[in-house]
């Protein structure tokens, strides 16, 4: 039996009643693993266990090592814990509706690789991070993921006071105390003090003052923890329907899912323990705006933005689809962003500070385009207009970590890495060798020597995306 903070055990077993034992019994026991497929990139769906809540979700039987995974490192599917998915309950009623949606505590990404996943192509998501190692990290995966309608910042909350009624969506997925973790990650029970609990408390209060003014009048907030203490939950949606004019958004979900309704001022909150569903601890609700800024009229664009001209527009235009997308020019570094959203852009680049937009297509040397990393990785890119190499497993694994190999290159200049026909990344061929352009920051550091032969191949078949492991030669 897992031994529990005292106060904490105190306050659950008031809560929960009856249920404690089997609650507590459920934090000793083995944890679930999930992931969630990018569906821009994963057509065929893995034969596994879907998570009830999330179309894209699904069990993995056994953790692989995910590292050794190429498709992982190609943003093919991202690994997550399956009560966060449950997001994608509040934004599948609004369709494919035309959205602005800020994620406001971001890092490393689940929600706003899943928002991706789940807003149309001319939607414009803002991913926000205010640490900003962290923001790098989350910089990476959305860039892994591939979509081009985002764009990342690094800012405190209170900075989007700067955009009022901006967002559509709000969400803010709070720093907490994070009870609901104590299973997964062990040291967040030693972090864990009551007084802890209530300065997390406070401090969602003031992020969600913060934010709330860039929220359109009608926009959604959807707030979450991944704690059980109704301080930071329950008493955090009363505070906020007493702060300011709002209606409560209501979901209708089966009982089958596990999920425990609760209330707080009469607005529907959402409970996950982990001896009811198969993840761990989790909070969500969601609150409609009804009083506030109106979003602003779209205005005729009158763009400040550097577009690429039209002789740079001709060299580039083939290494991407044909997409209503404009090519931005920021001094020699060209970027791929929705030409409809350029405004929005606009509007953040004056007022926010921006860690990445769009895709980053290429670099023009001397005349010579030079692909960059994302634009492989990214939905925009033309996959015919370089040559392929589909690598093996154990070539795949020698190029993410930045080693030498010899693959069977097809022409010289620049070809593009796949495995499983899935871009990886580029690589020059210069003749006797290849120069590696695998962003080292990125690189696998972990030492795979032990997983060659047989054992890559057992791993291999634990990883989650299936495939025929007769194709490894
Ligand atoms: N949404 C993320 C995901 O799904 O991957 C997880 C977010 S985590 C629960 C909370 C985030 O809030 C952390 O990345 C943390 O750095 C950030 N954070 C910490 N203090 C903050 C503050 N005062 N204002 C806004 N964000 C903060």
């Amino acid at each position: 039996m897992i031994v529990l903070p005292e106060s904490f055990e105190r306050r659950m077993k008031i809560m929960m009643g009856n249920d404690f034992p089997a609650f507590s019994q459920s934090l000793a026991n083995g944890l679930f693993h999930s992931i969630r497929i990018n569906p821009r990139k994963i057509t065929n769906l893995p034969d596994l266990e879907a998570v009830p809540t999330c179309s894209t979700g699904y069990f993995l039987e056994q953790r692989p090592i995910f590292t050794l995974d190429p498709l992982f490192h190609a943003g093919a599917y991202y690994v997550q814990e399956s009560s966060s998915m449950f997001l994608e309950q509040y934004l599948k009623q609004f369709g494919k509706k035309k959205l602005k949606v800020l994620d406001l505590c971001a890092a490393p990404g689940g929600k706003s690789t899943h928002l991706n996943a789940l807003l149309s192509d001319d939607s414009l998501l803002i991913s926000n991070e205010v640490i900003h190692a962290r923001a790098q990290i989350l910089s990476e995966n959305l860039k892994k993921w591939g979509n081009h309608n985002v764009i990342v910042t690094c800012n405190d909350p209170k900075d989007f006071s700067r955009l009022p009624g901006f967002f559509d969506i709000i969400v803010v997925d709070a720093p907490c105390s994070g009870e609901g973790l104590f299973r997964k990650d062990p040291s967040a029970m030693e972090e864990w003090s009551e007084e802890n609990a209530a300065h997390c408390a406070l401090r969602q209060r003031r992020i969600l003052a913060d934010v709330w003014p860039s929220l359109a009048e009608g926009g959604m907030l959807l707030y979450s923890t991944c704690t059980y203490n109704p301080v930071e939950n329950e008493e955090n949606i009363q505070w906020l329907s007493e702060f300011a004019r709002t209606e409560p958004h209501a979901l209708n979900i089966p009982e089958s899912w596990g999920v425990v309704t609760t209330e707080a001022n009469g607005y529907p909150c959402y409970r996950f323990y982990p001896h009811l569903v198969k993840g761990e601890g989790y909070f969500t609700a969601a609150v409609r705006k009804l009083e506030g800024n109106p979003q602003e009229p779209r205005q005729k664009f009158k763009s400040t933005l550097p577009l690429a001209n039209k002789a740079e527009q001709s060299l580039i235009s083939g290494l991407l689809q044909q997409l209503p997308i404009s090519l931005l020019n920021f001094e020699g570094n060209y970027l791929a962003f929705p030409t409809d959203r350029l405004t929005e852009l606009d509007q953040v680049k004056a007022t926010l500070r921006i860690i990445h937009a769009g895709v980053k297509v290429c670099e023009i040397k001397q005349g010579n385009v030079i692909p960059a990393h994302e634009l492989a990785l990214s939905t925009l890119t033309n996959k015919n207009f370089f040559p392929s190499v589909d690598l093996t497993l154990e070539q795949s694994l020698h190029y993410l970590k930045r080693e030498d190999f010899m693959p069977d290159l097809k022409e010289k200049g620049w070809n593009m890495f796949t495995y499983l026909n899935h871009p990886v990344g580029w690589a020059k061929n210069i003749g006797n060798r290849f120069n590696n352009s695998y962003p080292k920051e990125w690189r696998i550091r972990m030492s795979t020597s032990e997983y060659t032969g047989e054992k890559l191949m057992e791993e291999a078949r634990k990883f989650p995306i299936k495939r025929d492991i007769s194709e490894e030669k």
